[in-house]
């Protein structure tokens, strides 16, 4: 067998083909990643529509590879669910999220919010619940600062458990976002059912945005479904000014994308605190 148990695939059988080869080498890399530091949290700001404040930041994971660089989630993270090693990933990612965020509370932004993204295996792990308290309390957060962000697709596979779970995370105090928003195939009854405050309309949506098209339609029946069940509405992936106006015409709160704000590190951010002019 090729399994040497869940920490590593070690033989490297001269015909498996280089694909296999790379992602079983990539594998037993990310088993270390964590204990070798090589995790980094970027932060990329969230506005309030059309052109106010930053409310709050989203981390976004990488992973720097000691050969390969600078990765993105798209290359590691499906490896990552797939052999169980997200679960502890994601607890380094909930914890550093915290703890950026308590830095900057000490530097005076306590008006600012952090949203993590959780994976559909984090969410099922019965720990999920004590590893939020742990962190909240560890770094002094205010439950209410940290936005748990659920894919559409993750929180209806298992609908009913998933508005048990968002409620005991919502009774902490914690706030839930439907992220993704428009891909999965949500049923309205449990749309309504979960405690989530947030909905985020998928990049993909915004993206082909123009004010005649068909995706006009859906982002503007999305933004009043959301209405209706008062959440608030965050448009992703905006890049040009006229999403930015449109978005902002068809009623989302707040906005996030590459012409607003870039996923930066913390020092890019202090520096752009420190030059920007006080409101
Ligand atoms: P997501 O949660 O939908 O995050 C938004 C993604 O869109 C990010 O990609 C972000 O860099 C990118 N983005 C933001 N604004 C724009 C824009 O204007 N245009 C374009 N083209 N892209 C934009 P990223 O950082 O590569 O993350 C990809 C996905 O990986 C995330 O999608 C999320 O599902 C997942 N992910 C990222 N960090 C974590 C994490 O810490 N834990 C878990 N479980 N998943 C994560
Ligand atoms: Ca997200
Ligand atoms: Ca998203
Ligand atoms: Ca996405």
């Amino acid at each position: 067998t090729k399994h040497n148990g869940r920490n590593g695939y070690h033989f490297f059988q001269p015909s498996m083909n280089a694909l296999a080869q790379t992602q079983l080498q990539l594998m037993n890399d990310l088993w270390q990643a964590e204990a070798r530091n090589e995790l980094r949290l970027l932060y990329q700001p969230k506005f309030q529509a059309p052109s106010g404040p930053a409310i709050g930041f989203e981390a976004l994971l990488r992973w720097q590879h000691p050969q390969r660089g600078l990765l993105t989630p798209d290359v590691f993270l499906p490896l990552a669910e797939k052999t169980g090693v997200i679960v502890s990933i994601g607890n380094w990612v909930l914890n550093e999220a915290c703890r950026q965020l308590s830095e900057w509370r000490d530097a005076g932004h306590t008006d600012w919010s952090m949203s993590v993204n959780l994976s559909a295996v984090q969410f099922e792990q019965p720990a999920l619940i004590d590893n939020v308290v742990d962190c909240l309390s560890r770094h002094r957060i205010p439950p209410e600062m940290l936005i748990l962000e659920v894919t559409e697709t993750t929180a209806m596979s298992d609908p009913d458990e998933s508005v048990r779970l968002l409620t005991e995370l919502t009774t902490l105090g914690v706030k839930a976002s439907i992220d993704d928003f428009g891909t999965g195939y949500s049923s309205l009854l449990y749309l309504k059912r979960l405690p989530a405050s947030e909905l985020k309309i998928d990049r993909a949506f915004v993206n082909e945005l123009r004010a005649d098209g068909e995706d006009a339609t859906i982002v503007s029946a999305i933004i009043a479904l959301a209405r209706t069940l008062n959440l608030r509405v965050v448009a992703e992936g905006v890049e040009t000014p006229e999403q930015q106006t449109f978005l902002t015409e068809l009623g989302c709160h707040t906005l996030q994308g590459y012409l607003l704000g870039k996923p930066l590190d913390p020092h890019a951010i202090a520096n752009i605190v420190k030059n920007e002019p006080q409101r």
